[in-house]
């Protein structure tokens, strides 16, 4: 593998586990959505990707890597009357209030820690809003290891396109080729090869399947905890 230098992570269902943080989310996105017909919320959450029964997400659906902005265009489009500024708004709140209830898959303080011990600069790419991410990096106690915030709201544009990653490198100096992104989603991986970032590892602790993921990505693991054995050390121990 080429040096790599700097890691980009998503956050949801990379960082933090799907299922077990989003699923109440979206039951309640719904609810707000459908202003409590929950006849209409079980439509709404079908329409953006998410089974009301099983909780099911659809790989690469709208709840699965949408930003705030458009899930709620999704969700006005399948029949909830509020206006898109508004929803946006409160989704947003939604979510930054989320950030206190979400579950991480490995220890985040410890595991950037190392990272960072490493020598590797660390970043956070999400189609969350920014407020979001630094609630979750403060709450898990990773915030004083990453360099890089870029949230759907910060002015890198949104995944696909290859803005975050240009920002990370921009904030850390390094060139893409020296990145590796990290991510549960199509939306992650591709938007490393549009920014030509030197890997793209896929995670399976989200919304994506080996299946799915496997076009875009360098690597498939189960998790973020195995990316530490694939990347070579930057600095001799
Ligand atoms: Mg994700």
């Amino acid at each position: 593998m080429q040096t790599i230098k700097g890691i980009l992570f998503d956050k949801d269902g990379t960082l933090l586990d799907y299922d077990e943080s989003w699923l109440p989310v979206n039951r309640e996105l719904a609810r707000i959505a459908s202003e409590g017909d929950s006849e209409l919320a079980d439509r709404l959450l079908l329409a953006c990707g998410m089974d009301p029964v099983t909780g099911h997400i659809v790989p690469d659906s709208l709840l699965a890597a949408g930003n705030t902005r458009q899930i709620s265009e999704g969700l006005i489009a399948a029949g909830s009357r509020l206006d898109v500024i508004e929803l946006t708004t409160r989704l947003d709140d939604l979510f930054s209030h989320a950030a206190e209830f979400s579950v991480a898959v490995t220890d985040l303080a410890a595991f950037f820690g190392r990272l960072h011990g490493r020598g590797f600069r660390l970043g956070v790419a999400s189609s969350d809003n920014e407020r979001s991410i630094r609630q979750t990096a403060q709450r898990f106690g990773f915030a004083p290891f990453i360099d890089y915030v870029a949230g759907y709201d910060s002015g890198f544009g949104t995944k696909p396109e290859p803005g975050m990653v240009l920002g990370f490198c921009a904030a850390t100096g390094l060139e893409p080729s020296e990145v590796a992104v990290v991510g549960d989603n199509n939306h992650d991986l591709h938007m490393g090869r549009n920014a030509k970032a030197g890997v793209t590892v896929a995670v399976l602790t989200g919304t994506g399947s080996r299946e799915s993921l496997a076009a875009a990505s360098d690597y498939c693991l189960n998790d973020i905890t195995e990316l530490e054995g694939l990347l070579p050390d930057l600095q001799p121990a």
